[in-house]
């Protein structure tokens, strides 16, 4: 009997296998199914599945991360990590003692180990000099039958540097019978596009996305592998049973809600600028002689003086990987602000701008309104405003701009029936961001005051006690700024005082609501901008308590 592809690839024995499962998930029917107990587990009473197995691929996630990766559900397979896809392309297609798979060292050292534990062989081709590939010396190594895989890391760990999308694709096309398995679990730090649009027209195409990486949950075990639906399902007859609990789950679902997807941007927008920092600062270094160029959440640097540096890395509490007995190298995974500057100061460049985190986020959700806020008192690039109303949109961009903060906001609120609950919720979640954002408030300036003026005259004053109050006195003529109903104006300050721990005093006068709330909002940007801006080099927490 002819198989066809990837059947033909495939183990044998696994081709023949049916898929494991008893079942797909709970469904209404009554589950004596499943030999499950009948009540939830202590102490997560009111928390609903918990005593029941969950499906083999849940479908929300599946359609969640589909739609992350643009793929189509039934091209994905998700598992604990991508680590967990590598296991199965192992298993579903290197039969032991005969098969191979290849991959490009210094590169991901999983492959080898998945490698090894399956029985398989490897066939090293590996990069030049420079660490490029050698596309040529790759498809001939790979010609022979029993290679069954190629693992292309793009961006490469541990070397940061990325294959082009054209010499993949050659690759996949040189090989047709092969699978060309490309490792992605970097590619959201990159410049270069996901070949995940290539799946559905690349039948040996198969690309790996992680959430560990960009999205922050490598705790939780989340990945993706993407392929034709017909290599999907012979992976999933050796995925082991109900890989995600509903936990994980849960945790999954909550941290790619839609309203968090602009800090998730923000985060990575600020990785990509920490890591030209790190790699400008780490240049100038004495105990560094070569900073490799990276499109990944790190950088390989070839060092010099390595017992005095690792000697001073220790002093700082600072870890870095250690690779000098394989490539002579070590990496650097990019932290926050803060973190790299510590870095820095460990391999002794001393001389780079002083970055702080002042950073605050915080993330609500409620059956009114999900939102997230992430607030950088430092960096002002740091900007984007959508709540669904675009009055309130530019109000908040007049408090970041005109207090010289950045802030990411999005909210998906119930604005089918009306602003109250987006723009009430939005400012609590905005005041414990900057809460956070402040810390224990060592060295900042506490009050702010002042009166702008042009036609419409405001008064605000700021006083960042930690004790909320608000005072708000101003008559508005009409009832309404586009979707703003204006006494949210009064409300939205009385939310952010609450939450943020200040009390704000505001006197408004004029005749027009618009330039009104407008001067509101301005004013209290500028009033802020003293009072949460640093004052000198003092590291005084400005109170005769000694807390704020
Ligand atoms: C971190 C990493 C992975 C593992 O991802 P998980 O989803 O955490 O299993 C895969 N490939 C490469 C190259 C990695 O660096």
């Amino acid at each position: 009997m002819t198989k066809t592809w990837p059947n033909s690839i495939a183990r044998e024995a696994i081709v023949e296998m049916s898929v494991y499962s008893a079942r797909g998930g709970a469904t209404d029917a009554l589950h004596l199914d499943a030999n499950e107990n009948p009540y939830a587990p202590p102490p997560v009473v009111g928390v609903s599945g918990y005593n029941r197995y969950p499906a083999q691929q849940p479908e929300k996630l599946v359609q969640r991360l589909a739609g992350l990766y643009g793929v189509k559900p039934e091209q994905l397979m998700v598992g604990r990590g991508a680590d967990e896809g590598i296991e199965c392309l192992l298993r579903a297609f290197c039969e032991a003692g005969k098969d191979s798979i290849l991959t490009c060292p210094p590169t991901f050292g999983y492959y080898k180990t998945c490698a090894d534990i399956q029985g398989a062989n490897v066939v090293e081709v590996p990069l030049n000099g420079d660490y490029a590939w050698d596309i040529p010396a790759i498809i001939k190594a790979a010609k022979p039958a029993t290679v069954k895989m190629v693992f292309l890391c793009s961006p490469n760990n541990p070397t940061g540097n990325s294959l082009t999308r054209e010499a993949i694709l050659e690759v996949c096309d040189a090989l047709p019978e092969t699978l060309i398995v490309v490792d992605e679990a970097y590619i959201e730090f990159s410049e270069q596009e996901s070949l995940a649009n290539q799946i559905g027209t690349v039948r040996n195409l198969i690309v790996l996305r992680t959430l560990s990486k960009a999205y922050a949950l490598a705790g939780v075990r989340g990945g993706s592998l993407l392929a034709d639906p017909a290599i999907i399902q012979l992976l999933l007859k050796v995925l082991p049973p109900y890989p995600i609990g509903r936990p994980v789950e849960t945790t999954i679902m909550n941290a790619l809600a839609p309203s968090a997807m602009a800090v998730h941007a923000q985060r990575l927008e600020e990785t990509i600028s920490e890591r030209k920092r790190l790699a400008d600062a780490l240049a100038q270094s004495d105990y560094v002689e070569t900073v490799y160029p990276s499109d990944a959440n790190f950088v390989l640097l070839k060092i010099n003086n390595a017992e005095a540096l690792f000697a001073r890395l220790r002093e700082f509490n600072v870890k870095i990987r250690d690779y000098r007995s394989t490539t002579g190298r070590v990496r650097v995974s990019v932290g926050s602000p803060d973190e790299n500057t510590i870095a820095l100061q460990a391999f002794g460049v001393s001389k780079q701008a002083k970055r702080s985190d002042r950073i605050g986020e915080t993330f609500r959700k409620t059956n009114e309104t999900d939102i997230s806020v992430r607030v950088n008192l430092d960096d002002i690039s740091q900007t984007k405003i959508q709540t669904g109303i675009g009055f309130y949109d530019h109000m908040l961009e007049q408090i970041s701009k005109h207090g010289g903060m950045g802030l990411t906001l999005s909210c998906e609120g119930d604005l089918h029936i009306d602003a109250h609950h987006t723009v009430e919720d939005t400012a609590l979640a905005f005041g414990a961001a900057l809460k956070q954002a402040l810390g224990d408030k060592a060295g900042i300036g506490r009050y702010g005051y002042v009166i702008p003026m042009d036609e419409t005259q405001a008064q605000v004053a700021i006083d960042l006690s930690g004790r909320p109050a608000a005072v708000f006195r101003g008559e508005f003529p009409t009832d309404h700024v586009g979707d703003f109903p204006v006494e949210m104006c009064p409300h939205f300050f009385e939310s952010l005082a609450q939450t943020l721990g200040a009390a704000i005093h505001i006197d408004v006068k004029g005749d027009n609501s618009h330039h009104m709330i407008e001067a509101c909002f301005k004013g209290v940007g500028r009033a802020l901008r003293p009072a949460l801006g640093i004052v000198g080099d003092s590291n005084e927490i400005p109170s005769t308590k000694g807390t704020l």
